[in-house]
């Protein structure tokens, strides 16, 4: 699937609603008519105010959630309407996750926990423990493999939460503030490492972020605000839905300034 410049698509949103419903007459349109497309290969930044739909938009082209309307395409597959199963099946084959928090096992050593996650994906106790040595090579932690996460910094904690997500080969890793925790320097050296793997393995990258530096170090910023994509980061123009979505949401704004 190729998009109108003709670069490869990996992963397309079109017109993407969510509205998760808080009570009988209460409503949040996280997404309205959001439209997105990821490259294959790029390394992509999404930015924008809290609440404007970010980790919706991860969550679903993530395969973690389904929107209410609009299509999702990955890898030239349509995959809004297939079943939590089928969901689950392009997730392990496709997607690695990166959090804020790490989420490592407190109890297992570095080579256990990315061990742990090739041992889901079907590798044998053995192979499996052999793929996460190889993968903290790649992650620059190979005199860390037996440190338990608290014997080890956030940032490489961070690196073995990565080398977990590159487990099964996937062709998009996704971040969610993935450098949210750590300190300036060692978020630069997190973004590097990423795009190291981004260049050597051809691996996507879409990371969430609040932080302008670590955007600046991907090709591209995605800008959302208020449910709907308002910048691509390349130049594309925005679609007329969006753009008056946008200034709905600015003129929001400035009351909201107004009122201040
Ligand atoms: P961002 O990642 O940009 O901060 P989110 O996608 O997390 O934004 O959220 C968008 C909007 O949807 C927010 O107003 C948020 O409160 C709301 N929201 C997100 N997830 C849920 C949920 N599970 N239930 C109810 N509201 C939600």
């Amino acid at each position: 699937m190729s998009d109108a410049m003709g670069r490869d698509v990996i992963i397309r949103g079109v017109e993407l609603s969510k509205r998760y419903r808080l009570g009988k007459d209460n409503y949040v349109d996280a997404l309205r008519c959001a439209t997105l497309d990821i490259m294959r290969g790029e390394m992509a930044a999404i930015m924008g105010p809290s609440g404007s739909g970010k980790s919706t938009f991860m969550h679903i082209a993530g395969c973690l959630d389904t929107p209410d309307s609009g299509e999702v395409w990955m890898d030239g597959e349509r995959i809004d309407s297939l079943s939590g199963q089928e969901l689950v099946q392009i997730r392990r084959a496709k997607i690695g996750f990166i959090f804020q928090g790490f989420n490592l096992i407190p109890t297992l050593s570095a080579e256990e926990n990315v061990a742990l996650a090739a041992e889901y994906a079907g590798l044998s106790r053995s192979r499996a423990l052999m793929r996460g040595r190889e993968l903290l090579e790649v992650v620059g932690l190979g005199d860390r493999m037996r440190h338990v996460p608290s014997e080890l910094s956030g940032g490489q904690q961070q690196r073995v939460a990565i080398a977990r997500a590159l487990v099964n080969d996937p062709s998009i890793v996704m971040g969610d503030e993935p450098t949210g925790d750590l300190d300036t320097t060692t978020s630069a050296e997190i973004v590097a490492m990423m795009r190291r793997v981004n260049a050597e393995r051809g691996t996507t990258f879409l990371i969430v972020t609040h932080n302008p530096e670590v955007a600046e170090a991907c090709d591209r910023t995605v800008t959302m605000r208020d449910g709907v994509v308002v910048d691509h980061g390349d130049g594309r123009p925005i679609p007329d839905a969006a753009a008056s979505q946008a200034e709905v949401a600015n003129s929001t704004d400035d009351k909201e300034t107004a009122n201040a």
